[in-house]
């Protein structure tokens, strides 16, 4: 008898983070959002690590819906600031207002970054986006992985495009910021895709594999 298509549970409800996920993983599932879930009370992101949040909302979903759950957490590590933004990268800038505007809140985020580098000289402005991902099914953890994309804080922002921090981002190896670069030619360098890259191969064997009626 031909297996079940497996559902899995995506622990975001940010129609282009679903859309990204699913179309760069390309297998044969039910994706899930948690959209389709509006009852599930939500998990708390507040862990210490990106790998920590993860994993905390990955088997928090999981075992609210029964689902098999993918999660992710990233954000922005700068060496001169000893790691900060950090887990605190969404609200580095403080807690944002109800229904403030994204870009607002990403433009306060940057301005920040900025003012605390100021004297800080290029050679010591490295920093790197990190994204932790996190499948689990009840109470165990199936797979995890984690992608990054260095690069250095410029001196001002450039670009339109992307979100968060993408306009302070330079990434010497294509010398532009992240907003700079088209969506496709982001997912081939970035945290996101890398980690996402190595979720693929891992996930496509358990699920040659697994027995997941159960
Ligand atoms: P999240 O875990 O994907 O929600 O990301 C948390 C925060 O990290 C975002 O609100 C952004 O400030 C920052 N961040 C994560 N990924 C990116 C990216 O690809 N570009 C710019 N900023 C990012």
């Amino acid at each position: 008898m031909a297996k079940q298509k497996i559902k899995i549970l995506v622990a975001t409800t940010n129609p282009g983070k679903m859309a990204e996920l699913s179309a760069m993983l390309d297998l044969d599932v039910d994706w899930l959002s948690l959209s389709d879930f509006p009852d599930v009370p939500q998990v708390a992101e507040d862990g210490q690590t990106f790998q920590e949040n993860a994993r905390k909302k990955a088997l928090g979903y999981a075992k609210a819906t029964g689902l098999w759950t993918i999660a992710d957490d990233s954000g922005l590590v700068i060496d001169a600031l000893d790691g900060a933004p950090g887990v605190k990268s969404a609200r580095f800038s403080g807690e944002p207002a109800p229904h403030q505007e994204r870009c607002l809140i990403d433009y306060r985020n940057c301005a920040k970054v900025l003012d605390l580098l100021k004297d800080v000289p290029t050679e010591k402005r490295t920093a790197r986006f990190v994204c932790s991902l996190c499948l689990a099914k009840s109470e165990e953890i199936l797979i995890e992985t984690q992608g990054k994309l260095e690069g250095v804080i410029a001196q001002s922002p450039a670009g339109c495009n992307g979100f968060g921090y993408d306009p302070i981002f330079f990434v010497p190896s294509v010398g532009r910021n992240v907003a700079q670069l088209g969506s496709e030619e982001k997912n081939a360098i970035s945290h996101r895709g890398n980690a996402i890259r190595k979720l693929k191969p891992l996930l496509a064997k358990l699920l040659e594999t697994a027995d997941y009626a159960d």
